[in-house]
């Protein structure tokens, strides 16, 4: 499996339309177990990931574009995922700073920083039933170059049925039990079309 510049650049734009198509989706679970403005925070968010990208063109490298992303989560998405989805691809940018494609240990070393970097910034584990519990299977199923859909699916039903105790959904206790977490449910649209390129 192997990430060049171009593919990230185009599986963050068919995320940015996955995101846009399930806003209200997001925004409803949100306010299930929220304060109801997840899919309002990612729509505005990648919509200006998807407008920073159309209009750069190509990128250098994956650090260079890896690092204007996460400065444009940064500063869009806002809420407790915006500086966490920022902080995955600012690690990015240094783990793929002046590469064109990664592959192998390297990519998978990439995913594994980027959720270490979600968990100490959010300090949380995984099993919380947050992204958490997203990124850390898929980054596993990529380190064995397994199948990353399937581990995303799993990742999905699992969290789902786990009770919150991170974040604003940890508030509603067992309330949370069986509905989706809206941050793994985001997680899992973008890193579900970043497993589509690499899979080829
Ligand atoms: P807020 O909770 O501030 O309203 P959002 O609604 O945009 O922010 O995002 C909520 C999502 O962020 C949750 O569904 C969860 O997946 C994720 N999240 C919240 N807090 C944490 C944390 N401490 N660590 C990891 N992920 C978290
Ligand atoms: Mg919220």
């Amino acid at each position: 499996m192997k990430l060049t510049t171009e593919q990230l650049r185009s599986a963050l734009i068919k995320a940015a339309e996955q995101i846009e198509q399930h806003k209200d989706e997001l925004t409803d679970l949100d306010r299930e177990i929220g304060d109801g403005d997840h899919g309002i925070n990612m729509s505005r968010g990648f919509q200006a990931v998807q407008k920073t990208l159309e209009e750069h063109g190509e990128y250098e490298d994956l650090g260079a574009l890896s690092k204007e992303v996460g400065m444009t989560l940064i500063k869009t998405v806002g809420g407790a995922s915006g500086p966490l989805y920022g902080t995955a691809f600012v690690k990015f940018a240094g783990a793929f700073k002046g590469k064109t494609e990664v592959e192998g240990a390297e990519l998978a070393d990439a995913f594994h920083e980027a959720t270490e970097g979600i968990k100490s910034r959010g300090k949380s584990e995984f099993g919380q039933k947050t992204m958490v519990d997203i990124w850390t299977p898929f980054q596993e199923a990529l380190s064995r170059e397994g199948d990353l859909k399937a581990a995303i699916d799993q990742a999905l039903a699992d969290t789902k049925a786990r009770i919150a105790t991170k974040g604003r959904a940890s508030y509603f206790g067992e309330a949370t039990e069986g509905v989706q977490d809206p941050g793994s449910l985001s997680s899992a649209l973008l890193l579900g079309e970043i497993a589509e390129v690499l899979h080829g």
